[in-house]
């Protein structure tokens, strides 16, 4: 398998999934994407019906990394997806399944139920690819003598992931930047009370974006970013997407009986990620009927896939929500759906791209390309707070299950796309836990606790406070990395 730009880059050169999975974007800005999508054939959707979560990893992810030896990657995924990385479940006999399918009732006809993704380390479904990377990385790295100092900034849900995958792993230091007191304690001590020594926390005196900025600043520093060997786990990491692929087969398998059937996902999204996997399954062969894209007030894709018309925010247009994972200006992944609505034509998507850098956007509803939106399954909603509050409500009441805000966006938008006879997937992708408040507000009672996190408000925590200036950053980088 060959790995091509969306933006033209690298055609005609070799790039095999290794080396594209300690990069960022490709060389002339565009994103990373396999020359073609392998296919399943009905033989191995048959095949793949009963196999474990772990071996079923297995078999989508050769398909897109034949560089690595079948016998390395069998391990790697047999340690990776276990029931003792993915024990937040709601109910112990599922912890087996890795990603349990929970069937809620039957609404206009269409079985609706969730997606468990959020019963990892740190109960968001980022840590179903992010534990992957982790173990990926670290065998990487060995393989070619290297290590790799991944800095980011967060505001919750990632940077917990990352640190959560990359904790222990031998090569890796992560330095993660967060904004000192704003994250709700909850959040604060998943992070702050990881003891490794491997992981730096840094509080920085600042808001979220300060320390977005100060990772751009060192980023920008080409010399010391290479002397100090710097890397990143953001969502365009092209081994995150693919990960993903996994659960998508996954969740066809649990909710029907036969490979005859056919089944829709609803995705709360943010960065387009989760959902560009569900695409590339759904490309492989998977019988997707319907992707419906969910967004919160940020509505960027919703407007997209309703109108043809992408419009990226500014910051100062973008609401803080009570779904804050996709609080989004602009959906970084979104670059690698449009290069295959546009058929793969790498000009047209580098042009698109300027536009979107000079113009804030385009519109692809006069060039008649809108219209295949359809053939790709797509369709969009989008939800609010009122809404969010009123679903979990509705939720429990109905089903006695509480949902999060994220999942919430998911189950508001996918009621309105039901089709009768097909079943409705919707991805859970946090657990009400993590966002406390509107668990609060909605049902006047505290958010359901998994028991491992009982208490952790109270461990130790281990973390710097730094200034709000990249220069302190990097010199305390440099002073850790000698
Ligand atoms: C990251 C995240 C999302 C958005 O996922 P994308 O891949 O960015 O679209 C949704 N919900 C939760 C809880 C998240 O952490």
């Amino acid at each position: 398998m060959n790995y091509i730009s969306t933006r033209g880059a690298g055609i005609g050169e070799r790039h095999t999934f290794s080396d594209i999975l300690l990069g960022g974007l490709a060389k002339d800005g565009g994103l990373y994407l396999p020359n073609e999508y392998p296919k399943v054939s009905a033989d191995e959707l048959a095949r793949w019906r009963t196999l474990p979560y772990a071996d079923l990893a297995f078999e989508i992810l050769r398909k897109f990394s034949d560089d690595i030896p079948d016998e390395d990657l069998r391990e790697l995924t047999r340690r990776t997806y276990t029931a003792q990385v993915y024990c937040n479940v709601r109910d112990e006999e599922n912890a087996a399944q890795i990603t349990p399918l929970k069937t809620l009732g039957v609404e206009g006809g269409a079985p609706l139920s969730l997606l468990e993704l959020s019963n990892g380390p740190t109960l968001a479904f980022k840590d179903m690819a992010m534990q992957l990377l982790g173990n990926l990385f670290e065998y990487t790295l060995a393989k070619h003598g290297q290590t790799l100092n991944i800095l980011g900034a967060t505001s919750g849900d990632t940077g917990s992931a990352a640190e959560y995958a990359m904790r222990g792993k031998k090569g890796i230091r992560v330095f993660m930047l967060s904004p000192h007191k704003k994250m709700s304690a909850f959040q604060t001590a998943q992070m702050y009370s990881l003891q490794d020594p491997n992981i730096f926390n840094i509080a920085i005196e600042g808001v979220f974006d300060d320390c977005q900025d100060i990772v751009k600043a060192v980023s920008n520093d080409h010399a010391f970013k290479a002397q100090q060997k710097i890397g990143t786990v953001n969502s365009i990491n092209w081994a995150r997407v693919v990960a993903q692929v996994v659960y998508y087969f996954k969740g066809y398998f649990a909710a029907t009986k036969s490979n005859d059937e056919r089944v829709s996902f609803t995705v709360p999204s943010g960065n387009f990620g989760n959902v560009c996997a569900g695409h590339i399954a759904r490309m492989m062969g998977l019988p997707v009927e319907k992707l419906v894209v969910a967004t919160n007030e940020n509505d960027v894709l919703d407007e997209f896939f309703r109108t043809g018309i992408y419009r990226v925010r500014k910051s100062s247009e973008t609401y803080h929500t009570s779904s804050p994972s996709m609080d989004i200006s602009k959906a970084s992944n979104f670059e690698r759906f449009v290069f295959d609505l546009l058929g793969r034509d790498p000009a047209r998507v580098l042009q698109l791209f300027r536009d979107v850098e000079e113009k804030g956007g385009f519109d692809l509803q006069a060039s008649g390309d809108f219209a295949r939106v359809q053939e790709f399954g797509f369709v969009s909603g989008r939800s609010s707070h009122d809404d969010r509050v009123d679903t979990i409500r509705d939720v429990f009441e109905q089903y006695d299950t509480m949902i999060d805000t994220h999942t919430a966006d998911g189950v508001k938008v996918a009621r309105e796309h039901l089709q009768a006879g097909i079943p409705m997937i919707v991805l859970e992708t946090a657990q009400p836990i993590k966002f406390g408040e509107t668990i609060r507000e909605a049902l006047e009672r505290e958010p359901e606790r998994p028991a491992a996190f009982s208490g952790i408000e109270d461990l130790p925590q281990r973390f710097v406070v730094l200034a709000n200036d990249a220069e302190r950053v990097k010199a305390f980088v440099a002073e850790r990395t000698r």
